[in-house]
């Protein structure tokens, strides 16, 4: 039996963009199986909570499903040591996104570390779209917190969450 390729995409999602829909799309016509790995990660403090980000991603997946026919895309979270993760999900490969020059350093960084945690797992580094390249969820929380118009960065879906929390506030 041949054995699936599956790999694992982390993140906070906090919330998720236009850009990592773009990458996940990217990576699922790549590999078999794509867990989208959404990390507790309070470190960050995140502005969603982990419901609302799940919610999210999975709203995304749902989306992918439909409009690009792409069933391999799952959702699972994590509150572990991401090699331990993908070890326990059966992943090899961890897929990360790529913007400018300034994610290298932090992102060699983090393949250091895993691949010393664990030797058999396999980074790969894709890119979005140009036009997806420079979005990234903390600016558009910035965004989103002074008022303006996130909607050209991310779903109906999300564009929607932004208003119910700044209404809330
Ligand atoms: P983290 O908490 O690790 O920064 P993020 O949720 O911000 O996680 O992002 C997860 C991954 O998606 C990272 O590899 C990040 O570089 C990538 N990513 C985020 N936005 C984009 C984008 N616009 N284009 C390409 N990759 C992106």
């Amino acid at each position: 039996m041949v054995s699936q390729r599956i790999a694992v995409y982390p993140g906070t999602f906090d919330p998720i963009t236009k850009g990592h829909r773009d990458i996940i799309q990217r990576a699922a016509l790549l590999f078999d199986k794509i867990i989208i790995a959404i990390a507790v990660n309070v470190g960050k403090n995140p502005i969603f909570s982990l419901q609302e980000r799940f919610q999210c991603v999975q709203h995304e997946v749902e989306a992918l499903s439909v409009e690009k026919n792409l069933q391999n895309i799952e959702v699972q979270t994590f509150d572990t040591l991401l090699v331990n993760f993908a070890k326990q999900v059966g992943a090899r490969i961890l897929i990360r996104g790529l913007r400018a020059v300034s994610d290298f350093e932090y992102e060699l960084q983090l393949v250091g570390m895993n691949t010393s945690l664990s030797p058999e797992l396999e980074t790969v580094f894709l890119m979005a779209s140009e036009r997806y390249q420079f979005i990234s969820s903390s600016m558009i929380k910035e965004v989103a917190q002074l008022g303006g118009d996130v909607t050209p960065f991310v779903s109906p879906f999300v564009a929607q969450k932004f208003l119910e929390k700044t209404n809330n506030n």
